[in-house]
């Protein structure tokens, strides 16, 4: 069938001698009567049918009364696995028809398979003004005796968009889904819950600027193995086997078809509307979207360590949970300015049994150190950290305790995931030293463990927990003292699990933060973010789109990555720690420079541009620099302003004065342009070029933010520091705003000067307005901020008080 554009925007049947189908004015959409199978999903607008394979593209495949476990791994299924392949041209269409409704039509189109009797109903939903499709499957048992099925929908072969197959990219979906690898040069994906993080996938083509995705509408978050692979195939593959009894039938979750124009982006917003619209998900708490642009961890020291300090008689020295607050400004590693601090090594157990003081805490313990004051030691440390308006998050393990944990009671064994062997998972181990299992998430007493230890801390003031180890729920367990009904439902354990953690944690405090070691779509149902550990490039990862809400939190990330991609920062530092951890994201380029070392002020420019970078959206596509290749950048977007943050990732200086960037989008309205050097703060006006070719600014920093106020943007506060130590810190603060048509719009009245813990006075001083915060003999030393909000953009500042 051809691609011919059609001017009618109502969606029209198709019923010709050879086929049946649905079109409209983005896409068309047709089945061959002889053999049944998809053989066209046309983009109108690029006149290109998806299906290149001549002989169609099937759109399910069934497998009837295996004898064995089918393989769960991203491929092709061309296996019957001792049972019976059944894909359409295999069956006969029983009959067709066109229903219409309002807005939209619905083909539904009944096959039928001899041999086993089954009866597949595939129905067709296309929509009057839109390029995309839902589809639905039932299997219906017409015969006489009962058969078994697995189903593969949708199973598309043959798609290719445009005519090289080589110009197509798809999506790796491993944790946050990593965009720009090669679509058909091996299978991608693999088993939900373990190499795939989200329902949905795309193949698209930057050239022709269009795509194809899939998304299934999977409300149960059922076992399956979603994949891409080289036959031009995209498949969701579900592996519970269905026993279908005589005069029964059974459906699979409908998948939503998209043929559109744009990047990956187009699809991930389209999984964000199906998800927010049938999930409901954690919101970003306040204090977190208001508080925290930078999060790091760090542990307290071990007790030996805490012993020599008592000796010392020292004041300074951290002998207390008490001085909590002194480790956010003097980790024992980690950043130095931090807004939230992840602290591990907590708890008794680090004492109980010295070796695990390291990276293998466990949580199979019972209170607060000891040796650091215990309970109301703890709790005091927390309330200081809290008057200077830091925030605690505290490190649980979530899967890994010691064998002889208290809590085991003798028989760790119990709570261990077992495989089939009924041997215990060993993964909690050094070398050939097993300290014990990991623990099932299916198995209640050990989510009761969980919700003790959650419980606990969420009492005691903590404002965010981790569950570290969570994430690649998929481990199958056949312990069975669990009974599960599946050993493979571990998703399920593992959703059940979070959200009783989530449903205890809610009662003490709704505004808890709780983050995983990894991601999972659904852990967002109770979840607020988890730890990036790999890298985007030059590309942003799939769930900053798909999953917005979902916090990113950096790990090993530098500031320059977390100012360009726009996630939640850890480090001041340039410098990335590791590069790609398990074959995904991107590696270290050849041209990042390891031995260019200096401290960013990200942490100080975050806080203004929030709003767009980690709360707003972003571009369909990326700004370029023409004259520089190791130049990188994102667009950002919110309603007062657009902001573009772009670099050289290892913050290394241009290698000419200036960068030439071309932006994707602009809005008319915008004109001028601010750029900020992330390193120095320093800012200049920047022209908005704009010429045949595109709109352009040219930019001078390694680093920069360039704010891109709309006519209503508040001022932006310029803001002049000094600190007189031992007397007073002085902020001398004027409002900037040229973009505003009523300059006088912003009072400098309307805006005040916050510093957590700290008294600031305030006076008017003609077109300036100066806040003092006074300082004592009884200042603690350390880093402490200030913000200046109100009628303007915010602004934070850091000062540091020593002696
Ligand atoms: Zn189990």
């Amino acid at each position: 069938m051809s691609c011919s554009s059609s001017s009618n925007e109502e969606t029209r049947t198709i019923d010709s001698e050879t086929h049946i189908g649905l079109q409209n004015a983005f896409v068309k959409v047709t089945f061959k009567k002889k053999t049944g199978q998809i053989d066209s999903i046309c983009n109108k607008s690029t006149q290109d049918n998806y299906i290149k394979n001549e002989k169609g593209g099937n759109i399910f495949r069934l497998f009837a009364n295996t004898t064995s476990m089918p393989y769960l791994r991203a491929g092709a299924q061309d296996n019957a696995y001792g049972g019976i392949l059944i894909d359409p041209h295999s069956c006969s269409i029983n009959s067709y028809s066109v229903k219409e409704g309002k807005d939209l039509k619905t083909l539904e189109i009944v096959y039928i398979h001899e041999n086993t009797q089954l009866q597949v109903t595939l129905k067709v939903e296309l929509h009057n003004a839109s390029g995309t499709f839902d589809t639905h499957l039932a299997v219906k048992n017409v015969g006489s005796k009962p058969v078994s099925v697995y189903t593969a929908f949708p199973y598309f072969t043959g798609i290719c968009l445009g005519s090289d197959k080589n110009t197509n990219l798809t999506v790796n979906m491993w944790d946050r889904g990593y965009p720009g690898v090669k679509a058909w040069e091996r299978p991608i994906g693999g088993i939900y819950g373990k190499d795939v993080s989200m329902q949905w996938q795309t193949v698209y083509e930057p050239v022709k600027k269009q795509g194809f995705a899939f998304i299934v509408q999977d409300k149960d978050f059922s076992n399956k193995v979603m994949s891409t692979f080289p036959e031009g195939g995209m498949a969701s593959f579900y592996f519970d086997k269905k026993r279908i009894d005589a005069g029964k039938a059974q459906i699979w979750p409908s998948a939503k078809i998209l043929a559109y124009n744009g990047n990956w982006r187009t699809a991930a917003k389209a999984y964000h509307a199906w998800f927010s619209g049938n999930i409901e998900t954690r919101k970003v708490p306040n204090w977190y979207k208001e508080e925290v642009t930078t999060r790091s961890s760090t542990w307290f020291p071990d007790k030996k360590a805490v012993a020599k300090n008592m000796e010392t008689g020292q004041e300074n020295v951290f002998t207390s949970f008490e001085q909590l607050h002194g480790l956010f400004s003097k980790p024992i590693f980690g950043n130095d300015i931090n807004d939230c601090m992840e602290i591990a090594m907590w708890n008794e157990g680090v004492n109980r049994w010295p070796e695990t003081y390291g990276p293998w805490m466990s949580s199979g313990f019972i209170d607060f150190r000891s040796d650091l004051g215990g309970l109301e030691a703890f709790k005091k440390g927390v309330e200081t950290c809290h008057k200077y308006g830091r925030r605690v998050a505290m490190y649980v393990a979530a899967y890994g305790a010691r064998k002889t944990s208290p809590m085991f009671e003798g028989d760790w064994e119990k709570f261990a995931i077992k495989n089939r062997n009924g041997k215990p998972v060993l993964d909690y181990r050094q070398g050939d030293e097993i300290y014990g299992a990991f623990n099932c998430p299916g198995y209640k007493p050990w989510q009761d463990n969980l919700i003790r230890v959650c419980t606990m801390l969420a009492k005691a003031g903590v404002d965010e927990i981790r569950l570290d180890e969570f994430g690649f729920p998929f481990r199958p367990c056949y312990n069975e003292v669990h009974a599960h009904e599946s050993p493979f439902n571990a998703n399920k354990w593992m959703r059940d699990c979070l959200k009783r953690i989530r449903e205890a944690t809610d009662k003490i405090n709704p505004d808890f933060f709780i983050s995983t070691e990894f991601y999972m779509d659904y852990f967002h149902e109770s979840t607020n973010g988890a730890l990036i550990m790999d890298c985007s490039g030059s590309e942003i990862d799939a769930m900053k789109v798909a999953m917005p809400n979902y916090l990113p939190l950096s790990y090993h990330a530098s500031a320059p990555e977390a100012a360009i991609t726009g996630a939640i920062m850890s480090k001041t530092e340039n410098q990335r720690r590791n590069w790609a951890w398990s074959k995904v994201g991107t590696e270290k380029p050849d041209d990042y420079n390891e031995d260019f070392v200096i401290d960013l002020r990200w942490h100080e420019l975050h806080p203004t541009f929030a709003n767009a970078v980690t709360y707003g959206d972003v571009t369909e596509w990326d700004p370029v620099a023409e004259n520089d290749s190791k130049w990188m950048g994102h667009l950002w977007k919110s309603e007062a302003y657009w902001v573009l943050t772009g670099g050289h990732v290892d913050a290394t200086p241009l290698k000419e004065d200036k960068v030439l960037v071309r932006l994707p989008e602009l809005p008319e309205n915008v004109k001028v342009a601010y750029e900020f050097n992330v390193e120095t703060l320093e800012m200049n006006e920047v022209s908005i070029q704009h010429n045949d070719k595109g709109t352009y600014v040219a930019l001078k920093s390694a680093v920069s933010a360039v704010l891109f106020p709309l006519p209503n943007c508040p001022a932006l506060p310029i803001i002049n520091q000094h600190i007189e130590q031992g007397q007073e810190v002085k902020i001398t603060v004027s409002l900037f705003a040229p973009w505003q048509k009523d300059k006088q719009k912003t009072s400098l009245n309307n805006i005040e000067c916050i510093a957590p813990g700290f008294h600031v006075e305030g006076d008017l001083d003609g077109d300036t307005r100066i806040f003092t915060i006074p300082l004592t003999e009884m200042t603690p030393e350390g880093k402490f901020y200030y913000t200046v909000t109100g009628d303007c953009l915010k602004v934070k500042r850091w000062f540091e008080i020593n002696r």
